[in-house]
């Protein structure tokens, strides 16, 4: 795509960066997760093992989407609806640029290239109505595709100097990016929303004009308000689909037969697997938070899905080179392909790696044909195994309300003390081991509440039972963190008290933008002292993190004993 260039760097720049970089050039800038490099910002290749290229190419894809927003916006207010081809568009656009989703710059330029199709519709539209005028800058950007590394360079995250406006546009840049993720699954299963397609795209041009702090705050508690109801349609399309969720113990070991190994989050694409697979002597494992897939009996049902190997994202090294069978990644979180598992992986929908197979046959069902895979899986060794035993799960929001009076009888009883929700990423931060000690430490009268991946530090600990009640309740993926929320508005609602009178502390392990969206869903119904961790985002500027300790107290890990004495005490 040409040749690489550089941004040398503005006064500003370096001072966000610290004076290591003053004087210095940079081939990218990126700060979207919590491993950025030196909690400052990715400079010279992510952290992650992003590309520059990819990296400046996905800038570009925001660019060319914020200006998508604009026409939209303007097509909006004269009461014209976006379709919904453009709206599964935008979702799936922001979703690519989700950390550890897509590091291939070929798809991420061909995302482009559909960004600006869809710009150039939505401006014949504007033209049609005659409300084209004063559009011409934004349209004028529609460069051959030669000239898109040269334009990549100039419209990233740096070209807002101010570093409040820009905390508070990269926030809910990032809280969109959510949405989006979970828009694109909802939408897969039938659930497109107009509504979500309006807010995103309406937001994205707020984001290119608004300066001011006070109206950016409240946009981003807007952006949390639009993911829950995004996460709710989620949540619904997924019990629509496969079934309310079920507590049952999951297998974690392995069993004698070749498999294949489902990452990611789409449902829909295992289930896919799972049902051209049956019979073929091939079983079928899930790893990180595709564990949810157990929880559903539409998908338990299927006696191949032999249980759940392995743990977060980012142990992949080491477990995919265990598993021996073909591997298939069905959206975030991808790392860097190791030589070890190369010619076994393969990804579908949004993810994407440079050299790695993708998956986009279909057979004339409109299914993904994934034959490639299972003959691959036939020819391979049986998993090796890392774990053996079960775990428990399925405790979305509905088993957990159906146990509501037994655990309101736990809490008069004084068997159960307090609620901690432990909820979201994991990664390789060495910090987030005080996940480990605050699970370890918590009072052995105390329930956690858990889902996503941030779970894989703790929930193979044995930390027992309350009446039969484990400990460690976990809803799924992230997505289901909607179920922890849902369940203490309900108990909120149910006992005729504030959110912040409940019995509940909030930690929120973050690491991507999933896990901005719903910290900034639990700000916007009001939720004070939330525990975020283990470092905060980069991107919030002096100004944020003084209005977020303001208003909504906002906290920060640090010593697990002290943090527990406050989390007891209801502080
Ligand atoms: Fe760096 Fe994270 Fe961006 Fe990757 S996603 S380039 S690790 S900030």
């Amino acid at each position: 795509m040409g040749d690489r260039q550089r941004t040398v760097l503005t006064p500003v720049m370096a001072t966000l960066l610290g004076t290591d970089y003053e004087c210095a050039a940079m081939h990218m800038f990126c700060f979207q997760c919590q491993e950025t490099s030196e909690g400052r910002g990715c400079t010279f290749g992510g952290h992650c093992g992003k590309s520059e290229e990819a990296a400046n190419f996905q800038d570009l894809l925001i660019y060319g989407l914020k200006g998508l927003g604009l026409l939209s916006e303007r097509l909006i207010a004269e009461g014209e609806v976006i379709g919904e081809s453009t709206g599964a568009l935008v979702f799936e656009a922001l979703f690519t640029t989700v950390t550890n989703t897509n590091f291939d710059p070929d798809r991420i330029v061909e995302v482009v290239d559909r960004v600006l199709e869809a710009k150039r519709d939505l401006l014949a539209r504007l033209v049609r109505l005659g409300k084209a005028e004063g559009l011409n800058d934004i349209a004028s950007w529609d460069a051959p595709r030669d000239k898109y590394n040269s334009k990549a360079y100039g419209v990233g995250v740096l070209q807002t100097e101010d570093p409040d406006v820009r905390g508070l546009r990269e926030t809910i840049t990032y809280g969109l990016k959510g949405i989006a993720s979970y828009a694109h699954h909802a939408g897969v299963l039938g659930r497109y929303s107009n509504e979500t397609t309006e807010f995103v795209l309406t937001t994205l041009a707020s984001l290119t004009k608004e300066t001011n702090f006070d109206r950016l705050f409240d946009l981003a508690l807007a952006t949390g308000r639009q993911n829950l109801s995004t996460m709710a349609a989620l949540d619904a399309a997924h019990t629509e689909s496969f079934g309310t969720q079920t507590p049952r113990h999951i297998p974690i070991g392995v069993k004698r037969a070749p498999g294949i190994l489902v990452t990611g989050h789409d449902l829909v694409e295992l289930r896919q697997l799972l049902e051209q697979t049956r019979g073929t002597g091939v079983d079928v494992y899930t790893n990180g938070e595709m564990i949810a897939a157990h929880y559903y009996p539409a998908l338990y049902a299927f006696e191949h899905l032999a249980g759940n190997y392995g743990n977060a994202w980012w142990k992949q090294d080491d477990e995919f080179a265990k598993f021996n069978g073909p591997i298939v990644v069905t959206s975030n979180c991808i790392i860097p392909v190791t030589d070890a598992y190369k010619d076994r992986i393969f990804t579908s929908s949004v993810a994407g790696y440079p050299g790695v197979p993708h998956l986009t046959r279909r057979l004339p069902s409109g299914e993904l044909d994934f034959a490639a895979v299972i003959e691959l899986a036939k020819q391979c060794s049986p998993p090796e195994a890392i774990d053996e035993g079960t775990m428990p799960g399925g405790y979305s929001h509905a088993p957990l309300w159906g146990m509501l009076d037994a655990v309101l009888d736990l809490i008069k009883s004084k068997a159960v003390s307090r609620v901690v929700v432990m909820a979201g990423c994991d990664g390789r931060d060495k910090r987030r081991e005080y996940y480990r000690e605050v699970a370890e430490k918590l009072p052995k009268d105390t329930l956690i509440l858990t889902a996503g991946c941030a779970k894989y530090v703790f929930c193979k600990l044995d930390l027992g039972t309350i009446a039969g009640v484990p400990r460690v309740l976990d809803a799924g993926q992230c997505n289901d963190c909607y179920s922890l929320i849902h369940f203490a508005v309900q108990l909120a609602s149910h006992l005729n008290v504030d959110i912040n009178d409940l019995p509940i502390s909030y930690q929120v392990c973050w690491f991507d933008q999933k896990a901005v969206a719903v910290y900034l869903t639990l700000l916007s119904l009001g939720v004070k002292q939330v525990w975020l961790g283990p470092t905060l985002p980069a991107y919030f500027s002096n100004q944020l993190v003084k209005r977020l300790k303001r208003d909504f107290n906002l906290r920060t890990i640090g010593n697990p004993e002290a943090d527990l004495a406050l989390m007891a005490a209801g502080a």
